[in-house]
């Protein structure tokens, strides 16, 4: 997918742009800066969720989003979080939550997970959706480092054995090296894209 932003503002403030990138299949591209820079914004907009913004955005990959929060749907159990949203069918289900550790706990409501388990079980639906480019907004931050570092295992393993590409946001540079990632920063008012100055 290629994204050529000329612009995009809320109420008049210009927050993103000029900027363009482009990631495919197969390719991981992590854009780092700090909060409020605009990462979830640009993201949004990657991912075809916000179309109010001046410049064009191409691209016919399949998408899968995993955000923060795990946004599941708490009156389904594990399994049906990953068919109802996915159309799945119910043994791939089965063998994603097993790929994610989550064996045996198909039958779990959300609130009966915790919020490491609860993570895993997006990324299963991420990748129960078949995607060829994962979009991901900071689905680190919040976790224990040992359960953060265990679940950026996971997604590396995941895209490797998947072939998906990666477009990671993230103010954790430790994460995106971890994954391969090329870097590129956004800064500035309004935020640009730029390779990063300091070695790592
Ligand atoms: P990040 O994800 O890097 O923390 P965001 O993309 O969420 O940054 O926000 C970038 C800027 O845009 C911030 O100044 C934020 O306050 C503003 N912003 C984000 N979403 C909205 C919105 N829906 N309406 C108005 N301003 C917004
Ligand atoms: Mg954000």
């Amino acid at each position: 997918m290629r994204l050529e932003l000329e612009g995009k503002s809320y109420a008049g403030r210009q927050v993103l742009g000029p900027l363009s990138l482009s990631v495919t299949r197969g390719e991981r591209l992590a854009i780092l800066g700090p909060s409020g820079i605009g990462k979830s914004t640009l993201l949004r907009i990657l991912a075809g969720l916000d179309g109010d913004f001046a410049g064009r955005r191409e691209g016919a990959e399949r998408l899968a989003l995993v955000f923060q929060e795990p946004v599941l749907l708490p009156w389904r159990d594990a399994l049906a979080n990953i068919t109802i949203p996915t159309g799945c069918d119910p043994a791939r289900a089965r063998d994603w939550l097993a790929e994610v550790g989550l064996a045996g706990r198909e039958a779990h409501f959300p609130r009966q997970l915790s919020l490491g388990q609860q993570r895993r079980l997006a990324l299963a639906r991420a990748f129960a959706a078949r995607p060829d480019l994962l979009l991901m907004d900071e689905p680190f931050a919040s976790l224990d480092p040992e359960t953060a570092a265990r679940m950026v295992a996971l997604t590396g393993r995941l895209l490797a054995g998947s072939g998906a590409g990666l477009v990671l946001v993230t103010h954790a540079r430790d994460e995106a090296l971890a994954l391969d990632c090329r870097l590129q920063v956004l800064a500035g008012q309004p935020a640009r894209l730029s390779p990063p100055h300091e070695s790592p």
